[in-house]
């Protein structure tokens, strides 16, 4: 299939699939995850950012339940083993005037335990919006199968609430299924397919102004997103593929002996990456685990400081 062509299908399946949101699709197969996935351009995400009907998202909102404290050599190769650097636990929110998407769900504090040899930070109020934030969204997107990303809804106590509207990919369903990445988000097969369980080759749009597409790297099931909020500010959620916008900016691997990557997939994107900044400064590249990006943004107004749900809303 050629680039046309693919974009072309990509599209079709795009809209049935909204369509049937709220409906668990079960496959028996796994997907194989091609290693000759191209990136995507920015203008076929540009592209199919507007292909679904619909206003764009008035706002990007973001929090993190955990901290992670980690020498810096571990997470970029070649930094100062001394030196100590914070990775912030996050989770976005895509704010819509007539609901709200979630990418990610975070997690609780049993699980945020298993991380790490020493007690490390837990925000348990910002947890507790978030499992608000989650029973509130239309829809719920996980961008690969990792506890930090998961738990918040595996182990949430609103499963039964928001198991229909929670989006993953065939890849992510059967990771989750057969190699949890932590014991406590052990989830069994009815359970999961209560989730909607999308297959897709390469990009797709999910929502008007939010594109998705397939990154393997990090995990074999990571994808990254493209949003496109209503006053024209462009992200890439670049997902876990670093740890550090340090890892990307300058193109160097994180060093943790548990983690198992693939390093010619990474490099690539962070080669993309990097080469998508320089030629749209205005874009802002956004780093699930980057702490000091995670400051920056909030106080520079681009993300918002809080998820937004109907209790923070009587307080504004
Ligand atoms: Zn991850
Ligand atoms: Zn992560």
């Amino acid at each position: 299939m050629n680039r046309k062509t693919f974009i072309g299908a990509s599209s079709i399946v795009g809209a049935s699939l909204l369509a049937n949101v709220g409906k668990a699709v079960s496959s028996s197969r796994p997907l194989p995850v091609s290693s000759a996935l191209t990136l995507p351009r920015l203008s076929e995400l540009r592209r199919l950012a507007i292909c679904i009907p619909g206003e764009h998202a008035v706002g990007l909102n973001v929090t993190k339940v955990a901290d992670a404290v980690r020498p810096a050599n571990v997470v970029v190769k070649g930094h100062e083993a001394q030196q100590m650097m914070t990775l912030a636990r996050t989770v976005y929110q895509l704010e819509y005037a007539d609901g709200t998407v979630m990418i990610d769900s975070g997690m609780d504090l049993e699980t945020h335990r298993t991380f790490g040899k020493t007690e490390e930070p837990f925000y348990p109020e910002n947890f507790e919006t978030v499992q608000e934030a989650l029973l509130q969204a239309k829809l719920i997107l996980f961008t690969h199968y990792h506890a930090d990303h998961t738990a918040g809804v595996i182990r949430s106590p609103h499963f039964d609430k928001i198991a229909h509207k929670v989006w993953l990919t065939r890849d992510t369903a059967d990771l989750l299924l057969h190699h949890p990445h932590k014991e406590t988000v052990h989830i069994a097969e009815d359970r999961l397919n209560r989730f909607v369980v999308a297959d897709f080759s390469n990009c797709l749009p999910l929502a008007p102004g939010l594109v998705i597409w397939k990154t393997p790297g990090h995990t074999t099931d990571s994808k990254m997103l493209y949003i496109r909020l209503q006053d024209g500010q462009e992200f890439i959620h670049s997902v876990d593929s670093g740890w550090s916008m340090q890892n990307i900016l300058e193109m160097k691997m994180k060093n943790a002996s548990w983690v198992k990557e693939n390093e010619t997939q990474l490099l690539e994107q962070y080669r993309w990456l990097n080469e998508i900044m320089s030629e749209n400064p205005k874009l802002t590249v956004l780093c699930t685990h980057d702490n000091e990006q995670y400051e920056r943004l909030r106080a520079d107004g681009i993300l918002g400081s809080t998820l937004h749900t109907a209790a923070s809303q009587t307080k504004r």
